[in-house]
C-alpha cells in the first residue's frame, strides 16, 4: 500500500473533501457575513463525478480516510451518489461526513446504505433559543432527531462537535458532558478558531478547553481513552461508567501539527496543505488527467508547514492564522 509521507515524516492518509459552500444555517462564527445564508450554487463548484475522480487519485496515493464536508454537505443533490462512489473505491476504509444535522433524520438511512461509516454533527447548544441565536434561525429539534436517527441506523461512532464560545455556550459544558453518561456519543469540545480573518473577535469568544476538564471532574472521575479514534486530532477522556466519551480539540492551546495527517479539497477544487495558511493549488485543470492530478497532490504534500514553527501558546498561535478563506469555503 502506497503511503503519502511529507518532508517532516508525517503520514497523510486523510482527505477532507468539501462538496459545497452552501449551507442552510448561518452560524455567526463561521460566516463573516451572517446575512448571506444562501443556498444558490457557488461559481466554479465541482460536479459529483469530479469528487469521485479526486477520491480515486487520493486513494491510489495512499489516502484511506475520506471525510465529506461543506458548507452543509446534505444539501448536495448528488450526495448519496458521491458516498456510494467513494465507498466503492479500493483502499478507502473509512468514509465519514460532517453535518449540522438539520436534514440528517431524513437522509441517515440512505447514506448508511450507500456506504457511509460514521458522522460528526455540529451542535453548539442544547437550549432552543441559544441554538437559534448561534445559527441565525436553526431548529434544535431537527439536529437532535438527526443524532437519534444516526444511532438508529448504525452509523458509528456518532460524534458531536461543540465549538466552545465564551459568554455564549460555556455555561452549557456540564449539560454536554452529562450526555455521555448514558448515550453512546463522543462529545467533542473545539476551541474557537479565528479562521477567515476573524482575529479581531477571537479574544471575545476564545476560552481554553481546560475549563471543560475542570467541570467534567466535578461530574465524576475521568480516565484517558487511548487509541487513534479515526485519525482525528481529539484527545479523549471518559467519565467512570459512561457509555460515551469526551473529546478535546485544541488547535490553539495544544496544537497537533506534529501529527497532522490531512489534506483538504475545497468545493471549488483547490487543494490546501494546511487549514490555517493561504496556500492552495488548483486541481480543476487536471480532473481528467489523474497522473497530473497526483503531481498536484504531491506538491501540496510538500507544502505542508513545518510543525516546529507552530506556536505553543494560544495568542501566538492565533497570530499565525493567515488563511483568509472563511471556514464555510474550506470545509473545516
Ligand atoms: S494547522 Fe495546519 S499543519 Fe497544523 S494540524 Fe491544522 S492543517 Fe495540520
Amino acid at each position: 500500500m502506497r503511503k503519502l509521507i511529507d518532508q517532516f515524516g508525517r503520514e497523510v492518509n486523510y482527505l477532507r473533501l468539501s462538496v459545497t459552500d452552501r449551507c442552510n444555517l448561518s452560524c455567526f462564527y463561521c460566516r463573516s457575513d451572517p446575512g448571506s445564508c444562501g443556498i444558490e450554487p457557488v461559481e466554479g463548484s465541482l460536479r459529483a463525478e469530479d469528487y469521485l475522480k479526486i477520491g480515486q487519485v487520493a486513494a491510489e496515493l495512499g489516502v484511506y480516510r475520506i471525510r465529506l464536508t461543506g458548507g452543509e454537505p446534505l444539501l448536495h443533490p448528488g450526495l448519496t451518489e458521491i458516498v456510494g462512489g467513494l465507498a466503492s473505491l479500493r483502499g478507502v476504509k473509512d468514509l465519514s461526513l460532517t453535518t449540522n444535522g438539520i436534514l440528517l433524520e431524513k437522509m441517515a438511512a440512505g447514506l448508511a446504505k450507500a456506504g457511509l461509516n460514521r458522522v460528526n454533527i455540529s451542535l453548539d447548544s442544547l437550549d432552543e433559543s441559544r441554538f437559534r441565536q448561534i445559527t441565525n434561525g436553526g431548529k434544535l429539534a431537527s439536529t437532535l432527531e438527526g443524532i437519534d436517527r444516526s444511532l438508529d441506523v448504525g452509523l458509528r461512532p456518532v460524534k458531536i462537535n461543540m465549538v466552545l464560545l465564551k459568554g455564549i455556550n460555556d455555561h452549557e459544558i456540564e449539560k454536554f458532558v452529562r450526555l455521555t453518561l448514558d448515550r453512546e456519543l463522543d462529545i467533542r469540545f473545539i476551541e474557537y478558531m479565528p479562521v477567515g480573518g476573524q482575529h479581531s473577535r477571537w479574544s471575545k469568544y476564545f476560552i481554553s478547553l481546560d475549563k471543560v476538564l475542570e467541570i467534567a471532574e466535578t461530574v465524576g472521575p475521568l480516565s484517558i481513552v487511548e487509541g487513534d479514534h479515526g485519525g482525528g486530532p481529539a484527545r479523549y477522556v471518559r467519565l467512570e461508567g459512561a457509555a460515551g466519551k469526551l473529546g478535546l480539540i485544541s488547535p490553539l492551546s495544544r496544537h497537533f501539527c506534529d501529527r497532522c495527517n490531512r489534506l483538504r479539497v475545497t468545493a471549488d477544487g483547490k487543494i490546501k496543505p494546511c487549514l490555517f495558511s493561504n496556500e492552495e493549488l488548483d486541481l480543476r485543470p487536471y480532473l481528467d488527467q489523474p497522473e497530473q492530478m497526483k503531481n498536484v497532490f504531491l506538491k501540496a504534500l510538500q507544502q505542508k508547514p513545518d510543525p516546529g514553527r507552530s506556536a505553543t501558546n494560544s495568542l501566538e498561535r492565533m497570530k499565525q492564522f493567515e488563511g483568509m478563506r472563511p471556514m464555510i469555503n474550506i470545509g473545516g
